[in-house]
């Protein structure tokens, strides 16, 4: 690790350097996709931390998503900042909300609601409103929006109106479900995902006391992707911060991707006029990808409308050049996916890692194809289901091993050289059968052996960024993933959709279904709806370092009506359309391939969410089995749930200690 705070700042440009020794007063940094943001302020919490001039627990960093959250941790310890606590808002305030609990209203926190779009069902019931699935999980979609925009059930009629949003239903009707929905939880003791921003903002307010020791704890915040705040995550961060005006943000108004639950880029873009004297710096340098990426995301920019389009910022490529966009339109969906398995396979064969790889969708449904697909070309790729790789039995087993391994001062039999924490892991590991070289075939035994690839990959990474680590150190790394839910990289091309993108860059990004309908997708009706879904397009467009393919079908099944059309946001960009806005497009190939003869024999079809494989008819249809949540709650009560079971397992009582 590099020796003085200074060594921190090398590898930043001036503008990011800027950023990163700016460490008192407000900062805001404005930038385009790629540009270094998240970079900067990592880098930044790590040179105050090495200066001496922050204590790392006085440090609150607040990220999109426990992964990046994760990579965040991860990047500073590098750094020589480890300590520092990196979590999305959701899980810094649980753990101040399960803190001050017991002190301020008495007894444990009440449990997080499992199935909410069953209580919302049930809620429903009561007030004799019948809700079809599809209603439901719009239902719950609207409570969670008036939730995180302040909207008590009484007002949610006018704020829809005023908010210029379609309800899926009646707006009398939504509001009399949610004030149902409301006190059925009051009956069962339970709290939504939501009540734990407008708990905590609750307990803040009312104990000046409270509040005072939050914020004798934390002196410094830092949020990134601060495009996608909602104003309740605003109010709860106003209250950690409490005037005092040590926080940096950064964002990109051109990457607002949430604001269908209610985030909104008003806070980024009026971040000036809140702090005068803000420190504001503007980032245009692109580091992530080549000037052929960077020009297509630029040219859809140009293209854009709208309140955050007036604050776009032209990216300039600091990278060599590299191939052309391809642009690819196919008969139909499985052609798209095999072809899509083609291109895969051929990049992999030029020496592109598979985990450098991601193929991104508008929608969960439109993975099954893929999955097929990959399956079908011998591809490995990454069930979405990833995220719960603690949970796995094998993993939880080796933990176990390797945490006794570690209080015994050494891998079991590994006699070793003390300081090589991969092998120990490996003899801890081959102690009970498992061997660095795959079992040969598939299914679960293959699945079992990845899972454990993936730990001893995972202490390489680890040694190499800490060269001094021992098996005690890799052991409590695995504990703080555990708890955060961050996965190390599964050796597999990622399988995931736009908004699961946010913030992550690969070398080949495959942007797959690009047809009206799909993107901007059929729902998106108003022209800010239209505009978020051309946002989401540059964030597909915007993770690719080098390879970038974008593709759509004329019909869904083959043999069917080739009746789709393009995406309107590609006019202008492809080649052979005419531009709009002065959008140049790149010189790309393109073709109609022709559908794949025959359909193939099916392979084993897993839940993507736990990775359990299924068989019953209709869960395969729906790609999740019945005991996982659905796509809507995205696992988040179950990882919430998990999370803090380990926490408590952890820290022993009281459990959510976070003052030592
Ligand atoms: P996004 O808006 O997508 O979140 P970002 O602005 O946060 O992007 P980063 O993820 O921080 O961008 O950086 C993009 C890539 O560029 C990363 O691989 C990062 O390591 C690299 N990078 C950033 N700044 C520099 C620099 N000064 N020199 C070299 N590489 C850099
Ligand atoms: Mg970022």
């Amino acid at each position: 690790p590099p020796e003085g705070a200074d060594a921190v700042l090398e590898g930043l440009d001036p503008e990011q350097r800027a950023v990163a020794t700016a460490l008192h007063g407000p900062v805001c940094v404005l930038a385009g996709a790629g540009t270094g943001k998240t970079r900067a302020i990592t880098h930044r919490i790590a040179y105050g931390v090495r200066a001496g001039i922050v204590q790392p627990a006085s440090v609150l960093a607040v990220t999109f998503t426990a992964r990046a959250a994760g990579e965040m941790r991860g990047r500073l310890r590098q750094l020589g900042a480890g300590g520092v606590q990196a979590r999305t808002f959701h899980a810094a305030a649980l753990r101040q909300l399960q803190y001050f609990w017991p002190r301020v209203v008495g007894g444990p926190l009440p449990q997080l609601v499992e199935r909410k779009v069953q209580l919302v069902a049930e809620a429903a019931a009561r007030v004799r409103i019948r809700l079809d699935r599809n209603e439901l999980r719009d239902v719950a979609g609207e409570i969670e929006w008036a939730k995180v925009t302040q909207t008590v059930p009484e007002d949610y009629p006018a704020a829809v109106a005023k908010a210029g949003r379609e309800a899926p239903r009646d707006p009398a009707e939504i509001s009399r479900v949610y004030t149902a929905y409301e006190q059925l939880k009051r009956e069962r003791s339970v709290i939504d995902f939501e009540d734990v921003l407008l708990l905590t903002v609750g307990v803040l307010e009312e104990r000046y006391d409270v509040a005072e020791q939050v914020r004798s704890q934390y002196q410094h915040f830092v949020v990134d992707e601060y495009q996608d705040v909602s104003p309740l995550q605003q109010r709860l961060l106003d209250l950690w911060v409490g005037g005092r005006g040590n926080l940096c943000v950064v964002g990109d108004a051109s990457q607002t991707i949430y604001s269908f639950t209610g985030a909104t880029p008003e806070f980024l873009l009026s971040f000036r006029a809140r702090y005068p004297d803000a420190t504001v710096v503007k980032l245009v340098r692109d580091y992530r990808s080549t000037p052929q990426v960077v020009h297509l995301a630029n040219g859809l920019l140009a293209q854009a409308r709208g309140q955050a389009a007036a604050h776009r910022l032209e990216l300039v490529s600091q990278r060599e050049p590299g191939p052309e966009p391809a642009f690819t339109e196919y008969a139909d969906e499985p052609a798209e996916a095999e072809g899509t398995a083609r291109r895969i396979r051929d990049l992999i064969a030029s020496g592109v890692r598979p985990s450098e790889i991601a193929v991104l969708y508008r929608v969960n449904a439109q993975s099954e194809v893929y999955e097929q697909a990959l399956a079908d070309a011998g591809v490995p790729y990454q069930l979405r289901g990833a995220e719960r790789f603690f949970e796995r039995p094998e993993v939880r087993e080796a933990g176990m091993l390797l945490r006794g391994a570690a209080r015994a001062g050494g891998g079991a039999g590994a006699g070793l050289d003390e300081a090589d924490v991969p092998a120990q892991v490996r003899a801890v590991l081959g102690s009970r059968g498992w061997t660095p070289e795959p079992p040969a075939g598939s299914g679960a035994v293959r699945d079992r052996w990845e899972s454990l690839a993936a730990l001893v990959r995972l202490a390489e990474d680890f040694v190499r960024a800490r060269p001094q680590a021992t098996l005690a150190d890799l052991v409590a790394e695995l504990d703080e993933r555990a708890g955060a839910q961050h996965a190390p990289t599964v050796e597999g091309v990622t399988l995931a959709s736009l908004h699961a993108a946010k913030g992550l860059e690969w070398d080949a990004v495959f942007l797959v279904g690009l047809s009206e309908g799909m993107v901007p997708i059929t729902y998106a009706k108003t022209d800010e709806q239209v505009e978020e879904e051309r946002r989401l397009l540059y964030v597909g467009v915007t993770r690719a370092r080098r390879h970038l393919a974008l593709s759509w079908s004329l019909s869904r099944a083959p043999g069917g009506r080739a009746g789709r059309r393009p995406s309107r946001f590609l006019t202008g960009l492809r080649p052979g359309t005419a531009a709009r806005g002065g959008a140049p497009g790149g010189g790309a190939r393109s073709g109609v391939e022709r559908p794949a003869v025959g359909r193939r024999r099916r392979g084993p079809v897993h839940c993507r969410v736990c990775g359990r494989s299924l068989s019953e008819a209709g869960e395969i249809k729906l790609m999740r089995c019945e005991d996982c949540p659905s796509e809507l709650d995205e696992g988040l009560y179950e990882r919430l749930r998990e999370w803090r079971s380990e926490q408590a397992r952890q820290l022993g009582q009281p459990p959510y200690c976070v003052f030592t």
